[in-house]
């Protein structure tokens, strides 16, 4: 994938190392694809350094994973270049580095595609100081209290004062750094890019970094990101009694002097199921998916809502745990049809009669579902990860 060449070059571009760990079948995702915070770690990465004024951004990937990132970072194609990492970060940087090379821009900066936070801030100090150094990074003290060590021994203590935390991104000078990586000869890896930069003779300016710049690293920095197992969901609906209705509950029809009035076949049990099953995988409510106002839905059976509802749910990864519905009235008696509606809804749902509970209260003849003027209804709905 390559972005088309601007009119003119950008002036801050981005190399984002995103090649660690070749994609083998079976194995799982280098951390880089994983997900985070609604998206992955790559998007985040590559969001925020265009929300911080990056114009252009190489993506350094790993061999034969070019499909998986171009549907990671879709919507972004205009703006990015995919290139195959090296068998060295520091190779993958240099690789990064010449994709640019023919979109000339004035600066770059080198950054980890592990560090998804890239506040602004950051970025300004750093192109900020490449107007009087050729390169620049951001640091934090050390807090804790530095040793050396031989081995599991002790050996003597560091000092704290002389030593920094580096971060990426890095800032340069795109001639300068380019420059730096084609004529490095020394070991086989530098650390990072400002020790390529420090070899070639280059200036090397420190800013401030910031915490939020941390590298994920270990386990633990992805836990709070997990799918939930179970999520729960509530629904309340009511509908008005009135003259010349059906009355549906829970996909039955029950004979009864009145019936209930409103959008669809008004079956107030199902609308608060089916609110309890949208709220369960955050998909709004039914006057989302089925606006009174939208004539289609005119006397539409509302099984046709729930299936909706299960699907919905389904295509987030979660099927019915289970689900428990309160119909609140003065009459009919809902016990004599208790089994039917049970049944109606285990089938609607997919899923066995033991996971569905409908049971009744009245209000003791207060309110409107006391004079009968209404039902109301509610629903809780479990819903578990698929
Ligand atoms: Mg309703």
């Amino acid at each position: 994938m390559s972005a088309p060449l601007p009119s003119s070059p950008p002036s801050l571009a981005a190399v984002v190392v995103a090649a660690g760990k070749g994609l083998r079948a079976g194995q799982p995702l280098p951390k880089q694809f994983a997900r985070y915070r609604q998206s992955t770690v790559l998007r985040e990465a590559v969001q925020n350094l265009f929300d911080a004024a990056v114009d252009l951004i190489c993506v350094v990937i790993p061999e034969n994973s070019e499909a998986l990132v171009l549907e990671l970072l879709s919507g972004l194609e205009d703006s990015v270049i995919l290139t195959p990492g090296g068998a060295t970060r520091q190779e993958s940087v240099r690789k990064g580095l010449e994709a640019l090379a023919a979109h000339n821009p004035a600066q770059v900066l080198i950054h980890d595609a592990a560090r998804p936070h890239c506040p602004a801030a950051v970025v300004e100090r750093l192109t900020a100081a490449l107007r009087d150094t050729p390169c620049a990074i951001p640091v934090l003290p050390v807090v804790d209290s530095m040793i050396t060590a031989s081995g599991d021994r002790m050996q003597g203590k560091a000092d704290r004062d002389a030593l920094r935390r580096v971060q990426t991104p890095q800032a340069f000078r795109f001639a300068d750094i380019l420059a730096a990586h084609r004529a490095w000869n020394g070991a086989p890896d530098a650390g990072d890019d400002a020790q390529v930069a420090q070899a070639a003779g280059l200036g090397v300016a420190l800013v401030e970094g910031d915490e939020k710049l941390r590298k994920l690293t270990f386990a633990g920095d992805f836990v709070e990101e997990k799918t939930p197992m179970i999520r729960t969901g509530t629904g309340y609906d009511v509908h008005r009694l009135a003259e010349g209705e059906e009355l549906w509950l829970c996909g039955v029809q029950i004979p009864h002097a009145k019936g209930l009035a409103g959008h669809s076949d008004a079956d107030v049990a199902l609308h608060a199921l089916v609110d309890a099953i949208l709220g369960a995988v955050g998909e709004g409510d039914i006057g989302l998916f089925f606006p009174p106002s939208d004539p289609q839905w005119r006397g539409a059976r509302s099984s046709l809502f729930v299936m909706h509802a299960v699907q919905r749910a389904a295509a987030r990864g979660y099927a019915i745990g289970n689900v428990d519905v309160t119909i609140i009235c003065e009459a009919p008696k809902i016990g004599p049809h208790r089994d039917a509606m049970q049944a109606e809804l285990a089938r609607l749902l997919g899923v066995q009669a033991d996971r569905v509970n409908v049971k009744a209260t009245t209000t003791e003849r207060l309110g409107f579902t006391g004079r009968g003027e209404g039902i109301a209804a509610q629903a809780v709905a479990t819903l578990v990860a698929i």
